[in-house]
């Protein structure tokens, strides 16, 4: 009853509607949009807390939609999840990201940020996963270790066991691993103990979400720092999501909070603006 209560709502929201219809735009288009170059990536600093250094970029998948515009992933990786075209974006995504942070390493050398690239869970239960990830690595000449996969919590939780032998060898290739979205997935961390990460990101809502005073400043505040210090006990490093302004990101690497991501490091953007910071760094 509840079900067809939500349905019912649905119907008048005109909102909602408006989504539905640009759901379906996104579901016809999205075959042909890959073949015809529509998919672009932007690339979003991680900074280092202690001096504000580039540490990695994380590779943000865009679509340049014909009729629609520029659509957020947001927009269409729930429908390219659904509808199986995740694992050819997927797969698209990874080629660009390992070709871009390969190209970065062949100029720069060490000051060439390791690149973070996006698993959805789909992709991560594929058993053609680690074969394609050798692969892409060999084709573009990355190397294994400046390259990270972020997989959320919930590609972990539930059947797992092939899943697991999958990751275990993308570590032993050299590849790392980071939890992403680490606290919002209400599962019960035993994960932590199988799983062969090598840092977490605290979901951005934590930070992002934090009120300007009062008791849920507070407890807000200490539940990152719960979690950041989980990380450290757990000899993992820790990188702070949503970080909008710099008195957030003052606090957080008072907390001895690793790395920082977000508006107050800079947006998602261009690889050319990747490379005009790392050569203003110099
Ligand atoms: P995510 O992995 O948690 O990525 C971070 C998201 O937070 C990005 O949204 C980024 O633009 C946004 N963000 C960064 N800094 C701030 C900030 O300071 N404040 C706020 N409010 N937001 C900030 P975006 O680019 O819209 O991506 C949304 C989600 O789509 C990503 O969340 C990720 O889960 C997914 N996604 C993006 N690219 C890929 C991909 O190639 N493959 C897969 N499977 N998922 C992807
Ligand atoms: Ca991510
Ligand atoms: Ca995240």
């Amino acid at each position: 009853a509840k079900e067809e209560g939500r349905g019912r709502w649905t119907l008048f929201d005109p909102q909602r509607n408006a989504r539905a219809v640009s759901r379906y735009a996104v579901s016809v288009r999205m075959p042909v949009a890959l073949d015809r170059g529509e998919f672009f990536i932007d690339y979003q600093p991680l900074c280092l807390l202690a001096d504000g250094s580039l540490s990695a970029v994380e590779a943000l998948v865009r679509w340049r939609h014909p009729q629609l515009g520029v659509l957020g992933p947001d927009e269409f990786i729930g429908t390219a999840e659904e509808t199986g075209l995740i694992m050819p974006l997927g797969r698209w995504v990874l080629e660009q990201a390992c070709g871009q942070a390969a190209d970065w390493a062949r100029r720069f050398g060490d000051r060439a940020p390791q690149v973070n690239v996006n698993l959805a869970v789909r992709q991560v239960r594929n058993a053609g996963l680690v074969s394609d990830i050798d692969r892409i690595l060999r084709d573009t000449g990355l190397e294994p270790r400046r390259l990270q996969l972020e997989i959320t919590e919930s590609a972990v939780v539930g059947p797992k066991d092939e899943s697991l032998r999958a990751l275990h060898s993308l570590v032993d290739m050299g590849v790392s691993l980071a939890v992403d979205d680490f606290g919002t997935g209400w599962s019960n961390l035993a994960y932590l103990r199988d799983l062969p990460v090598s840092g977490l990101k605290i979901a951005g809502s934590f930070v992002s979400d934090l009120k300007d005073s009062g008791r849920e400043q507070v407890l807000g505040w200490r539940i990152v720092g719960g979690l950041v210090s989980l990380a450290h006990t757990l000899g993992l490093s820790v990188t702070a999501e949503g970080v909008e302004n710099a008195e957030h990101a003052e606090r957080l690497r008072s907390m001895g909070c690793d790395r920082a991501q977000g508006w107050h490091f800079g947006r998602p953007m261009r690889p050319e603006e990747i490379v005009r910071r790392i050569v203003e760094a110099e």
